[in-house]
């Protein structure tokens, strides 16, 4: 196998990757980056709303409040030191992108123009703020295209359509990662003294989903696969508003203009589930709200969907009857001009333009909160009492800081990616100055060659895109927007069937080596069953309701005995594998504490776990 030798090596071109990458590099690093897209094809890229900072450019602001936000969000699982970080890094990211030539949208005094998103409140839930840095609805594109030059400008060496399959662990150390080159399909060893994780999210799970097809969390199934343990694996969200059946996101940035949810009924049923926030509640109530719109019987012809009301009449009414200023009444140009992309996919994929038009919605799979555990650094981390693994990294949506807790606040992915990529960064360039070379052992690759050869060799009868079928099929119905234990139980069954027939009984159709999607796909599917089996293992253990994970069974969120992140990991054989599950990393509490500390009464502690209000 050719092997490459890199100080550090970044597996992933999304956002996390690309800003690790350039950070390491400015460090005196030699970085590669392997990716199995090419770099400006990350999901990043789809990200649409914007991304939070606490400038105040036209709102008072205080990085305090933002911090709030994200706790209150993340319903009190958030680790509040480290969304601290979050909200205060966050106002120097997004300058510094700026400075990188990031075409913001503009306020009319010609600073960063910024919207309102459902969660970002002013003076500890005061009121809305408008936090949400945006370059019209394509924030993602830009924030990917600006760093990609940037990690060019630096000379960091970039593997484009390498797709890595495996890590190699030398003695409790990382010591690089085994790829697989796609228009050969030959294997490629990549040997680092930093192995950097940025595989983004793996919303392929389920059958409604806003992720790419590219998002078969294959990072964080590796690391589960070599032992390294997941956190919070339960907690997925479901966004509100994809396109009916396809999924294709419709951003919250759209309620963030005036833009409300609508039943059959006519009415705007959000005010009867969350009063004050109305359609800009978090999103996990309001994927509840249109469950439960649903089951009522109120969903547009019951079908499952709820109408998503942009146009200007419906919004301006609503801003009259709630007294708002004439000012930020909204016209046809204004939806055209900050809304561009959104029209453009439903009038191409669904023949409705918005202007004049409600969009049918529905809840779609989105974001996972779990991931890879680390530290604020980056480091990953290898059990509850917070050992990190030494040589392995990782940030972005396959890791579990934990910033976003129970459920994460629209436009705070971003910020996680540029801060902790950030972070990160830093820390492997330190690390990798002092750090020896680990050795490869002499069998690296052989193991996960293997594997590969078993599936291409496979003549079962099971196809990959059946059992892939199956597999979100029973995440949507069993470990989704509700949860029991009886579903969630069906959800193990069914998986553990899946597992049996992915490992015994597979064949995949195409045996050739160069541009194989078909074996790729397959490789994917097993870490996607992988990642299933744990998030319905650890949402069937938890229980409680807390933030995205909602049990029938379990309504109330119990600080008493659930203040504590989940871990699990799997060992043994791939088929039958043994899981092994804890709850033993609690929470970070340290700034109610701090407020406890300083002699604070009751009703002044911001950061003390207050009631669910849904
Ligand atoms: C439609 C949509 C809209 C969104 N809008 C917003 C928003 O407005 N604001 C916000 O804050 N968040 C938003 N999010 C969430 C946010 O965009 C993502 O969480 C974030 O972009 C993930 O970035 P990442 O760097 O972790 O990974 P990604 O951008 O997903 O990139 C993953 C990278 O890993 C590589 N990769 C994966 N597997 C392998 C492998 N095996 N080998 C090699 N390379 C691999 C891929 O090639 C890719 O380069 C949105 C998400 C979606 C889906």
């Amino acid at each position: 196998m050719k092997v490459h030798k890199h100080d550090a090596i970044i597996i992933g071109a999304g956002g996390a990757g690309l800003m690790a990458a350039l950070y390491a590099s400015k460090g005196g690093a030699d970085v590669a980056v392997v990716s199995k897209l090419y770099p400006t094809r990350s999901h990043t890229g789809t990200a649409q709303g914007g991304i939070g900072a606490a400038l105040g450019n036209l709102d008072e602001d205080k990085p305090i409040y933002h911090t709030y936000d994200t706790v209150k969000g993340g319903d009190y699982l958030t680790d509040q030191a480290a969304a601290k970080i979050l909200a205060e890094n966050a106002v120097d990211a997004v300058i510094e992108l700026e400075h990188m030539g990031l075409p913001f949208d503009r306020t009319s005094a010609k600073r960063i123009s910024q919207r309102r998103f459902g969660g970002h409140t002013r003076n500890f839930g005061e009121e809305l703020v408008r936090r949400a840095c945006h370059a019209a609805d394509r924030t993602g594109h830009m924030i990917l295209q600006t760093l990609y030059q940037q990690c060019i400008k630096n000379e960091v060496s970039f593997f484009d359509e390498f797709q890595v399959v495996d890590m190699i662990v030398v003695d409790g150390v990382c010591a690089g990662v085994v790829a697989i080159e796609l228009g050969s399909g030959e294997f490629h060893i990549f040997h680092g003294k930093a192995s950097f994780f940025a595989t983004g999210g793996w919303g392929r799970c389920w059958s409604v989903t806003s992720n790419a097809h590219s998002l078969t969390g294959d990072g964080a199934a590796i690391a589960l696969r070599r032992g390294l343990p997941l956190e919070d694996m339960e907690f997925f969200q479901f966004h509100p508003t994809g396109i009916y059946r396809m999924g294709i996101l419709i951003t919250e940035g759209v309620r963030g203009e005036g833009g409300v949810l609508i039943n059959s009924q006519g009415e705007r049923f959000m005010e009867r589930y969350a009063p004050s926030a109305k359609d800009l509640a978090s999103r996990d109530v309001v994927s509840r709200a249109i469950y439960l719109e649903t089951r009522a019987g109120r969903s547009i012809k019951n079908r499952g969907y709820v109408h998503l009301d942009v146009r200007p009449g419906t919004v301006n009414r609503y801003f009259a009857e709630e007294g708002r200023d004439r000012g930020d009444f909204i016209d046809d140009a204004t939806i055209e001009r900050k809304l561009p992309d959104i029209l453009d996919f439903c009038r191409t994929y669904l023949g409705v333009d918005p202007v004049h038009e409600p969009m049918p919605v529905q809840p779609t799979a989105h974001y996972a909160m779990g991931g890879i555990p680390t530290n604020v650094d980056a480091e990953v981390v290898i059990d509850a009492a917070g050992a990190i693994m030494p040589g392995a990294y990782a940030a972005g949506e396959t890791a579990c800081v934990s910033v976003h807790g129970a459920n994460r606040l629209g436009t705070n992915s971003l910020v996680d990616l540029v801060v902790f990529g950030r972070r990160g960064g830093m820390k492997v360039a330190e690390y990798v100055k002092g750090a020896d070379w680990v050795a490869l052992p002499g069998d690296a690759g052989n193991e996960i060659r293997a594997e590969f050869d078993r599936i291409r060799g496979g003549s079962g009868a099971s196809r990959p895109g059946e059992l892939r079928q199956l597999m979100q099929q029973t995440m949507m119905e069993n470990v989704g927007v509700f949860r029991s234990e009886e579903t969630l139980q069906q959800g193990i069954d069914d998986l553990a069937e899946l597992r049996d027939r992915f490992h015994k009984d597979l064949q995949i159709d195409d045996k050739s080596r160069v541009f194989n999607t078909d074996l790729m796909e397959a490789w994917e599917l097993g870490c996607l069953l992988d990642l299933a089996d744990v998030t319905a293992r650890a949402a069937f253990e938890r229980k409680e309701s807390r933030g995205a994970h909602s049990r029938e069974d379990f309504k109330a969120r119990d600080d008493e005995n659930w203040m504590a992140h989940s871990l699990v990991s799997m060992s043994g054989e791939m088929s039958a594998p043994h899981f092994e599950l804890n709850f033993d990393r609690k929470v970070d509490l340290s700034l109610w504490e701090e407020e406890i500390a300083q002699g604070l009464p009751e009703d002044q502690q911001k950061f003390r776990p207050i009631e669910r209000v849904y």
